[in-house]
């Protein structure tokens, strides 16, 4: 981090653009070196032996660790405001991992209903397999207490949902968690640490699919875990032997989307805002979910919790159900029609034919997902073109 004369924490933008960086002064790189291998030399053969002992922490392989990752590490720890960070090879790497390593079998789970798709089925479809049981609960986190059994471990949760954007109260999971002595595990992709930072308000890890904004431009897949040390080290432990490290290409493009993380995620926030209000007023759009919408259920909780914006991410019903959905979807133009988000293109799709694929009519109600829900991730584009794309393709 730069020294400054001001006695002066360095604020959110300076530690996402410093954090984890060493400057030798003149002549040495300002971008970070990507060191690109495999393995390591040890010195001799006495420090493979410390290295075996525990005593020496010199890097021996890339799956076990890499000074590239640990500059993104650095960030991540800096910009979440939590004692250490884990990059792993994808969000649901990081996320798997982390209940991996939280419960075992015999154990039990709680977590919200509304899960990205993805997670839901980890949920659903292995961890059952492997012993573990898992209870849902509303994102109100209502029934929450009567669930807690002498087994029960984690409390899950996402917030904003994906892709309904329903919000749930960081502060009253945190109480909940803690009163039953569960650890408190969060998805922070939507948000992201510009909005809301979970471990500041007592949550003990976040995780994040780092595909999305923290790398921000659609060109790496990447997982993040921020939270207490000692938790932070056993995830790190269960990524190194189930194998889902990142890998340190995909670490450097990380490490240069986190350097522009908060003026993007400010500038995709405001342009959603515009979108969500033009949306709104349309009268091919039965609904708009956008927590920054007065009209969103959760919008005074969503103002409590998240700063300075309410993300890119926002859904609409489409009045003529999937048939007037398919039609926006065919005829969008600077939008794409593609998955993912985050991005500095803006992108739409259909979670019924996407992240909520194959799931039962009742899945998909208990989701908040209609067969018109069409999903938006606003990018860097002018608003102006944006809005006149949106117009074009429900006219
Ligand atoms: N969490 C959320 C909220 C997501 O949207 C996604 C992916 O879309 C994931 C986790 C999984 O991340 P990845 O695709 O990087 O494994």
């Amino acid at each position: 981090m730069p020294k400054t004369r001001a006695a002066r924490t360095p604020g959110a933008a300076t530690r996402a653009v410093h954090a984890g960086e060493v400057h030798h002064g003149i002549g040495g790189p300002v971008a970070v070196p990507v060191v690109q291998t495999s393995t390591f030399t040890f010195k001799s053969v006495e420090e493979m032996k410390r290295w075996a002992e525990g005593r020496s922490r010199a890097d021996i392989y890339t799956r076990y660790g890499n000074p590239t990752l640990r500059v993104a590490e650095a960030k991540l720890a800096a910009l979440e405001e939590g004692e250490a960070a884990l990059v792993t090879a994808s969000g649901m790497a990081a996320i798997s991992s982390t209940l991996l390593t939280l419960v075992g079998a015999g154990e039990e789970i709680i977590a919200t209903r509304y899960l990205y798709g993805g997670t839901y089925r980890l949920l659903r479809d292995y961890l059952p397999r492997l012993g573990l049981r898992v209870n849902y609960v509303e994102t109100d986190l209502g029934g929450v207490e009567q669930l807690v059994t002498p087994r029960t471990r984690v409390l899950y949760t996402e917030t904003p949902t994906n892709p309904t954007l329903h919000v749930v109260d960081l502060r009253r999971a945190v109480a909940l968690a803690h009163r039953s002595r569960l650890t408190a595990v969060v998805d922070n992709t939507f948000a992201t640490p510009v909005l809301q930072k979970p471990l500041t308000l007592g949550f003990d890890a976040v995780v994040h699919s780092a595909t999305k904004y923290l790398g921000g431009h659609s060109d790496i897949i990447a997982g993040a875990v921020v939270g207490r040390r000692a938790l932070v080290e056993r995830v790190r432990q269960t990524v190194i032997h189930f194998g889902g490290s990142m890998d340190p290409w995909a670490g450097y493009l990380l490490i240069r989307g986190i350097k522009s993380l908060e003026p993007r995620v400010r500038r995709q926030s405001e342009t959603a805002l515009t979108v969500a209000r033009f949306l709104e007023k349309h009268p091919r759009v039965a609904r708009v979910h956008y927590p920054g919408l007065r009209s969103h259920s959760e919008h005074r909780l969503a103002r409590r919790q998240m700063q300075g914006g309410f993300g890119g991410m926002l859904a609409f019903d489409h009045k003529n159900g999937l048939a007037g959905a398919r039609r926006f979807c065919q005829r969008i133009q600077v939008f794409l029609l593609a998955a993912s988000l985050g991005g500095a293109e803006s992108l739409a799709v259909l979670p019924l034919y996407t992240s909520h694929y194959k799931m039962s009519p009742k899945e998909l109600a208990a989701a908040g997902v209609s067969p018109g829900t069409v999903r938006l991730s606003v990018g860097l584009e002018d608003p102006a073109d944006l809005i006149a794309d949106l117009k074009q393709a429900l006219g």
